[in-house]
């Protein structure tokens, strides 16, 4: 719930369509790439502002909005029409563009139909720095409540988050991108509210209940001091709850798991470290090296991750093997075509099919840390026993490369699987005696349980009913597991869900790993325990 006085933000003018000129060839090409260049420098500038603020897989955005700006096709269509025409870049890259947002919008599938949405944006970037312009972003003097017809989310990052109280609009709905980025923002919002932008004035005071779903128009002294008291209260229980987080959670009859946080850069960590972690539970080695145009090596590998240990000092860390495949792509690995990359070559699959460059520098990176960290490796995608054999076996033997290098490691760290695909989390019995810890990766699990792809919102109710099936299968595992005294975790997003909390503690579950800023509420949520 937040209160504030109103903004209207202007409607964005739509871009002018670019006039056809006669130039030279070269000179329009020059200048389209300096503008591609630009635009890309555009979306990192806006990335950056929000990469201590917005988990990284709400960052992936910005990754695919530089891909959209550097899209090869594109680029070389924009190109010939130059060449053929002989016109200036910003008439080109407008028919091509506008070609490409068409064609995606007639396509069948509604979720590439969505992203002719994403390419209008990022469209409008390019043009507007071809043509000249800049956006004229509206300065937030004060705090505000903004009202909108409509706000992409480069605009939302762009402006003064710590002046933005709330977010009002007509269109968009709980599942676009500026919803998303508006949430990890915290920034209390409700989007698609047909006509509000009619019947506010400017300068009115409004009071926004994001929970409710409600806004309340210039209400009351009364009422204003009623959610007034509403809001100090929550705000009181939330710095009371940053508070406690930085110890360990107990219920009252002195029950405990540990809440861990899911990290994938060296500024999650520090959040990490600033909402309480008790450590690192899942470190998602894939989001560190998504920006580069070459394979990581040893050394870097061995850096990054010395640099977010560091962060969160004298804990335990749980660091995964490399997850790229799916929607973790980069320009390094060349993926084939997959029809459906979530069950392709991702994850391992694709560590061992590029062995020497991808996972053996990361599996001896990890093997040194060892020395001097608390570290365990988690294996993602685990299939079958196959897998698990083949990857206890190459860190074997990584070690041994190692020692015989004079490395002295003496000891291997724990060898732990991701529980997410449904063959594993249904034959506990089979891993269990192998393996020694266990992290149930409920967001591949859900979506494979449930035939749902996780990244298409179109099916996202089927994710949220697959809750108790999910339950009833860490419930059987955790209990195979405990008579071999093997640790079980949760590190997908049910972990989080504070509505199972007693349920896993009463299973006995070792720790829960969540984003870093949800873990002061879970903390809390435990310590109110019986
Ligand atoms: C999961 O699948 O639940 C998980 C934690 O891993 P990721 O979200 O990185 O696939
Ligand atoms: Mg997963």
């Amino acid at each position: 719930m937040t209160m504030g006085k109103v903004l209207i933000l202007a409607k964005q003018d739509k871009h002018e369509k670019p006039i056809k000129k006669k130039t030279i060839p070269e000179q329009a090409i020059k200048e389209f790439d300096q503008a591609l260049l630009s635009a890309t420098e555009k979306i990192s500038v806006l990335e950056e502002k929000l990469t201590s603020t917005l988990p990284p897989e709400e960052l992936e955005i910005y990754s695919s909005y530089r891909a959209m700006i550097n899209d090869p096709e594109v680029i070389e269509k924009t190109k010939d029409y130059i060449k053929t025409h002989h016109c200036n870049a910003a008439f080109a890259f407008d028919q091509i563009s506008t070609a490409f947002v068409v064609m995606l919008e007639e396509l069948e599938d509604p979720y590439l139909r969505q992203r002719a949405g994403d390419l209008k944006m990022i469209s409008k970037t390019v043009l507007e720095i071809l043509q000249g312009k800049t956006t004229n972003h509206q300065v937030l003097h004060s705090p505000t409540i903004i009202v909108a017809e409509k706000i992409d989310p480069n605009q939302l990052a762009a402006l003064d988050q710590k002046n933005i109280l709330g977010l009002i609009t007509t269109q968009g709905g709980i599942t676009d991108h500026t919803a998303i980025v508006a949430k990890a923002l915290g920034i209390p919002y409700i989007l698609g509210i047909k006509n509000i932008i009619q019947k506010i004035r400017p300068n009115d005071f409004l009071v926004l209940d994001s929970n409710r779903g409600c806004v309340y128009q210039n209400p009351s002294k009364k009422e204003i001091d009623h959610f007034k008291t509403q809001i100090d209260l929550k705000q009181r229980q939330a710095e009371q709850a940053l508070l406690s987080a930085q110890t360990k959670a107990y219920t009252k009859s002195g029950k405990t798991l540990e809440v861990l946080a899911n990290v994938g850069s060296v500024e999650d960590a520090h959040q990490a470290l600033k909402f309480g972690a008790d450590g690192i539970g899942l470190l998602r080695t894939e989001l560190c090296f998504l920006e580069r145009s070459s394979f990581p090596d040893e050394a870097a590998h061995f850096e990054q991750y010395t640099q977010i240990l560091n962060e969160l000092p004298d804990k335990t860390y749980t660091l995964r093997l490399l997850d790229f495949g799916t929607d973790k792509k980069v320009s390094y690995l060349h993926t084939v075509g997959e029809e459906n990359p979530a069950l392709g070559l991702r994850a391992l699959r694709l560590g061992f099919s590029n062995y020497d460059t991808l996972l053996k520098p990361q599996i001896r990176a990890f093997l040194r840390l060892s020395k001097n960290y608390a570290i365990k490796i988690l294996c993602p995608m685990i299939a079958n026993n196959q897998d698990l054999d083949q990857i206890i076996e190459a860190i074997k033997s990584e070690q041994q490369a190692l020692n015989a290098a004079g490395e002295k490691i003496k000891k291997l760290p724990p060898i732990g699987i991701m529980v997410e695909v449904p063959n594993v989390a249904i034959n506990p019995q089979k891993y269990i005696a192998k393996a020694d810890f266990f992290s149930f990766g409920t967001n591949d699990l859900a979506q494979f349980l449930m035939a749902a792809d996780r990244t298409n919102e179109n099916v996202s109710n089927y994710l949220s009913t697959a809750d108790q099936t999910l339950i009833q299968l860490i419930e059987n595992f955790t209990q195979h597991a405990q008579e071999q005294k093997k640790e079980i975790s949760i590190c997908g997003e049910l972990a989080s869900n504070a509505n199972y909390l007693s349920t896993f503690i009463k299973m006995g579950l070792h720790a829960l790993s969540m984003p870093p800023k949800l873990i002061p509420t879970i903390k809390a949520k435990i310590n109110s325990l019986e």
